[in-house]
C-alpha cells in the first residue's frame, strides 16, 4: 500500500506501516512467530515474507520513496547489494567506508568475483574517473569514520551516463537527513542496527530500491540466502523508527554543540563534524592520549557501534581492520540524547 506522498518524512516515519483500521485492531503490527503459512495464499512459506517485515518495509519504502526489502543485518544487505556485480566487474568504493563493507569486498576481490577501486570520496573527480567500466558505485555519506561527504547528485549523473548502478550507504544520514533515490540513486541501503532502531538492542538491515528487476533480484537474493529478520527484529526496529525524528533532532543538536565546544580544547587537534547527523570525530595527538581519554569518561560508554539513545565513544585504530590513513588518535563518538551539559562536562573532563 503506498504511503500518502504529501506527508513530511517526520509524519510518514510515525505513520506508515499500520494495520488496517478495523475496530478494536491492534494499533501496531505485531511480531508474527510463523514459519509457514495457511496454504492457498501467496506466502506460503516465512522464508519468503512475514507480516511483522511487511510493516516496516513499508515505513521505510515510504521514507525513501521506493520499495523496501528487510535483511539480517546491515551486512546482510550490503551482500545483496554486492550479490547484482557481475562476476569480475568494478566496484569503486571510499577508500573510508564501514569496515565490513570493505572487507566484504576485499574477500571477494581475493577470489576474482569483483575488482575493488577505492577512492577518496569526497574527490568527485577521482570518483567519476574511476567509473569508468565499473559495474557498482559504493557510495557512503558521510563515510565511517573520516565522516568525508560525498557529492551523489554529480557522482550520480556521471554514473547514470555510463550504465554505472550507484548504491549508497545511508546508515549515518538516516532517510530523515539522506534520501539517495531522490537524488538519482539505485539503491539505498541501511544499517538499522544503528539510528533507525536507536536503542542498541537489535541488529537488521534493509536494502530500497525502484528498479522492479533490482527488487526481484534482491528479494531473490534474500530468499535463497536466508537472510531474513527474525519477526521481533522487527517490530523492534519499526517501533524504534517511530521516535526516530525527535532522537535524532536531539542528538543532532548536542552533537553540534560538542563539536563547537571540542574545537576550543587545547587537546583537539581536529574536530570533524559532517555539518549534520549523530557522529562525530575528534583527533588526539596519538593513541595513548586517546585511550587514555577514552579509559576515563564515566557516562560517555566505551563500545563501538552508534546510532543509541546513550553516547559512545570509541578509538577506531584499535580495530586491525580500520584504515591506515585513519589517524592513530582519532576517537568516533556516537552522541546520543542525554542533556549536552552532562556529556560535555564528562567528555572534556577525559580530556584533561
Ligand atoms: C553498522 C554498519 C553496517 C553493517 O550493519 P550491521 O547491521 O552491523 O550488519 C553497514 N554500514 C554502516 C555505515 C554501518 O555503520
Amino acid at each position: 500500500m503506498a504511503h500518502a506522498q504529501h506527508l513530511r518524512p517526520e509524519t510518514i516515519a510515525v505513520s506508515a506501516g499500520r494495520p488496517p483500521r478495523v475496530p478494536d485492531g491492534p494499533m501496531s503490527q505485531p511480531p508474527v512467530f510463523a514459519s509457514a503459512f495457511v496454504g492457498g495464499g501467496e506466502v506460503g512459506y516465512a522464508r519468503t515474507s512475514n507480516p511483522s517485515w511487511s510493516a516496516l518495509e513499508e515505513a521505510l519504502g515510504a521514507l525513501d520513496q521506493g520499495e523496501a526489502v528487510a535483511f539480517a543485518s546491515g551486512m546482510a544487505a550490503v551482500a545483496a547489494v554486492l550479490s547484482l556485480v557481475p562476476h569480475g566487474g568494478a566496484v569503486v568504493v571510499p577508500r573510508h567506508a564501514y569496515q565490513g563493507s570493505l572487507t566484504l569486498l576485499d574477500a571477494e576481490a581475493a577470489t576474482g568475483r569483483v575488482a575493488v577501486r577505492r577512492v577518496d570520496v569526497e574527490d568527485t573527480a577521482a570518483v567519476i574517473a574511476a567509473l569508468d567500466g565499473a559495474a557498482l558505485a559504493w557510495l557512503e555519506s558521510p563515510t565511517n569514520p573520516a565522516l568525508e561527504r560525498a557529492d551523489i547528485p554529480a557522482i550520480v549523473e556521471a554514473a547514470r551516463s555510463q550504465g554505472v548502478l550507484v548504491a549508497v550507504d545511508s546508515t549515518f544520514a538516516t532517510p530523515l537527513r539522506l534520501q539517495p533515490l531522490a537524488l538519482g540513486a539505485d539503491l539505498a541501503v541501511h544499517s538499522a542496527t544503528k539510528l533507525i532502531s536507536g536503542h542498541s538492542d537489535v541488529i537488521l538491515g534493509a536494502v530500497v530500491a525502484r528498479d522492479a528487476g533490482v527488487l526481484q533480484r534482491i528479494r531473490t537474493h534474500r530468499t535463497l540466502h536466508g537472510a531474513i529478520p527474525g519477526p521481533m527484529e522487527a517490530f523492534l526496529v519499526l517501533r524504534g523508527l517511530r521516535t526516530l525524528a525527535v532522537r535524532l533532532e536531539r542528538a543532532e543538536s548536542n552533537a553540534r554543540e560538542l563539536a563547537r565546544r571540542l574545537a576550543a580544547h587545547p587537546a583537539v587537534r581536529e574536530v570533524r563534524d559532517p555539518g549534520f547527523g549523530t557522529v562525530l570525530a575528534l583527533v588526539l595527538d596519538d593513541a595513548a592520549a586517546a585511550d587514555a581519554a577514552v579509559a576515563k569518561v564515566a557516562l560517555w560508554l566505551h563500545a563501538t557501534s552508534l546510532g543509541g539513545v546513550e553516547s559512545t565513544l570509541e578509538r577506531r585504530r584499535r580495530w586491525a581492520t580500520e584504515a591506515p590513513t585513519i589517524p592513530e588518535g582519532l576517537i568516533r563518538l556516537s552522541v546520543g540524547i542525554e542533556h549536552v551539559e552532562d556529556l560535555a562536562d564528562d567528555l572534556l573532563a577525559a580530556l584533561g
